[in-house]
């Protein structure tokens, strides 16, 4: 496994997109969205980093790849979801890859009657897009390669690593 980013550079740009948000949310009632399970590592770091009385909730979406190209059955569990309507609404996701994970959520969460809705990641990856919307915020772009580490995992081991990782052909 190679390193990718360090602790000290995750800490840097999740403040500095913290204090973005904080001031373009300063007169918003703002409710951060967790996106279930890979966001919770970023999502407690981000909330931390946002002046702001922000209110958080999750929410669940899983995706199960298929082999080769197939493309994947993205399934959404709302169970979870607190009371959003008429606030506005900051989803957070672990990573940006072909991009379906967070435009299915977008229009899902549009239907519980938000003020608005908009979104965050820490990972945008380079290249990969399917969709037209793109993350509203990001932390880093990185290149099209699978990722683990805070938060992120590889048959759910990994997520614990302070840093991000780069999973080479020998590990997988
Ligand atoms: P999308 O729907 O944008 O293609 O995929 C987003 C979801 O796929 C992410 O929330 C994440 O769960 C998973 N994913 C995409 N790329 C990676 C990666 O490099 N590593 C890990 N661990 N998960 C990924
Ligand atoms: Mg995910």
């Amino acid at each position: 496994m190679k390193r990718l980013i360090d602790e000290s550079d995750i800490r840097r740009e999740v403040t500095n997109v913290g204090k973005k948000i904080a001031h373009d949310y300063r007169d918003s009632q703002l409710t951060i969205l967790g996106v279930l399970t890979g966001s919770i590592v970023f999502v407690a770091d981000l909330i931390r980093a946002i002046d702001l009385p922000v209110r958080l909730g999750v929410i669940q979406a899983s995706s199960y790849r298929g082999r080769t190209t197939q493309p994947a059955a993205l399934t959404i569990d709302t169970h979870m979801l607190p009371d959003i309507r008429g606030r506005d609404v900051l989803i957070a996701d672990d990573i940006f890859d072909t991009g379906r994970t967070l435009d299915a959520l977008v229009k899902d969460i549009r239907q519980q009657e938000p003020n608005s809705v908009g979104s965050v990641v820490l990972l945008r990856k380079q290249g990969r897009q399917t969709v037209e919307i793109e993350p509203d915020y990001h932390c880093f772009d990185i290149p099209d390669a699978f990722i683990v580490g805070y938060g992120l995992d590889y048959n759910d081991d990994y997520r614990h690593l302070p840093y991000i990782a780069v999973m080479e052909e020998q590990d997988l």
